[in-house]
């Protein structure tokens, strides 16, 4: 079958992949002028270091299945994500751990004690949290929130953290012992030679054709037998509905020379600092060595209408708006709606090749049954 795919990031890429080795004919067509959608990297072109364009990336996950996929097409050096934020006028260390804890309060608790203090400070009459704001109460208690979670939440999202749900924070753990560790996940790590590079050897295949600079408009839909689009959901009807939310971010690239900041990921929690986080992208390829370093200030706000967009908001009164998207969907023929921008979710990467395989082999298994496309 002729199969038409919107977006060469990776959910294009994975989903592409599977349907040529199954047989069929593929194109894949990106706006932008390269692959990778927001996993690109590319080096810097004045001190060769490896960036990630769209903002910092990390490989982590559970799933084995997908962890033996991504290492078929990249090797994968070990990892592991150490974020440090700027708060007040002193450093600490995240997800909030041990050693945030007893520095934060000037204290050498042991884990049981820091454990039981914490619960002191925490609103314990908070059962169920339901707002961004309510989780860090209920589990971190008031200081750390305004130390590290509020302003870098206002930040980030523009909103108060009344307005955002509970799952944002659920992402980041509390730990009472010194593993920092950013992520929890089994598997973690960082492709030797970059996103791009991956992405790059999952396209590879005579079946694959891709054209890049070119946007995909629905007529183009019709010389298909199918096609997966991955673009914006709202885009795809041509924001008929109205616009679904988005924060965009905007990146303030510099350079010196040796090391800037010793880590690859300082986060600012202070509301008066404008940018949320630095990322210093050598630091991302520690095996790598170079004399200069270039790093990224990032920058948070509302996405407009020709700004990329980055995050879904999903805020409460978006909810509404995107069902009737949703049932728009549904009710297309021939079109399956996958990938972060095309479901209008937070999706990690691995969550994200996850979906694209299932998506994948189920329109194989519903070819094969001669079900209508
Ligand atoms: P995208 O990468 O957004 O690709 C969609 C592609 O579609 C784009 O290339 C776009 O140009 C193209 N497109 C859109 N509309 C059209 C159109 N009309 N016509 C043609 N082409 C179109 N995940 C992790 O696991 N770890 C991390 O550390 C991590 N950090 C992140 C940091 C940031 C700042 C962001 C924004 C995301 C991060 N992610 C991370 C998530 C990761 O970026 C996504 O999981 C992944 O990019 C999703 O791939 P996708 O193909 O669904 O979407
Ligand atoms: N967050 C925060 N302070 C930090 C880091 C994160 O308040 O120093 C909040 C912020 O609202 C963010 C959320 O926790 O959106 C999830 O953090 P994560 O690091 O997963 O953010 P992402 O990688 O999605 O930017």
């Amino acid at each position: 079958m002729k199969i038409l795919l919107v977006g060469a990031g990776l959910s294009g890429a994975v989903i592409g992949r599977d349907l040529a080795e199954a047989g069929h004919d593929i194109t894949i067509v990106d706006s932008r002028p390269h692959i990778g959608g927001n996993c690109y990297t590319e080096r810097d072109p004045e001190t060769g270091v490896l960036v990630h364009v769209y903002g910092p990336h990390i490989f982590h996950t559970d799933d084995e299945e997908v962890w033996d996929y991504v290492n078929r097409y990249q090797t994968f050096r070990p990892y592991k994500n150490r974020v440090k934020t700027t708060s007040q006028g002193a450093v600490y260390s995240l997800p909030v751990n041990l050693h945030t804890i007893n520095q934060f309060y000037g204290k050498t608790l042991r884990p049981a004690e820091a454990r039981e203090f914490l619960e002191e400070q925490a609103d314990s009459s908070i059962a169920d949290p339901q707002t961004f704001e309510e989780q860090a109460l209920r589990f971190v208690g008031p200081d750390l929130y305004a130390a590290f979670f509020k302003g870098y939440t206002e930040k980030q999202w523009g909103c108060s953290p009344t307005e955002l749900p509970a799952s944002i924070l659920k992402r980041l753990p509390v730990r009472f012992n010194y593993d920092d560790n950013y992520f929890f996940h089994r598997f973690q790590g960082m492709p030797e030679t970059g996103y791009t590079e991956m992405i790059a050897a999952i396209l590879d295949h005579p079946a694959i054709e891709v054209r890049l600079d070119t946007r995909f408009s629905a007529e183009q839909g019709a010389g298909y037998d199918h096609v997966f689009y991955s673009g914006p959901l709202d885009g795809y009807f041509d924001y008929r509905l109205g616009r679904l939310g988005y924060r965009t971010l905007d990146f303030e690239r510099f350079t010196d020379q040796g090391d800037y900041q010793g880590c690859a990921v300082m986060n600012y929690g202070d509301r008066d600092v404008p940018y949320t986080r630095i990322t210093e992208h050598k630091h991302f390829a520690p095996w790598e060595s170079h004399e200069g370093t270039v790093c990224y200030r990032e920058y948070s706000r509302a996405a407009g209408p020709d700004d990329i967009p980055y995050y879904p908001i999903r805020l409460v009164a978006e909810k509404a708006l995107l069902a009737d998207y949703v049932a728009l969907a549904e009710e297309t023929a021939g079109v399956t709606f996958v990938g972060r921008l095309g479901t209008y979710r937070y999706l990690d990467m691995d969550v994200t090749i996850r979906e694209a395989l299932d998506a994948a082999a189920a329109f194989r298994a519903s070819a094969a049954a001669g079900d209508a496309m």
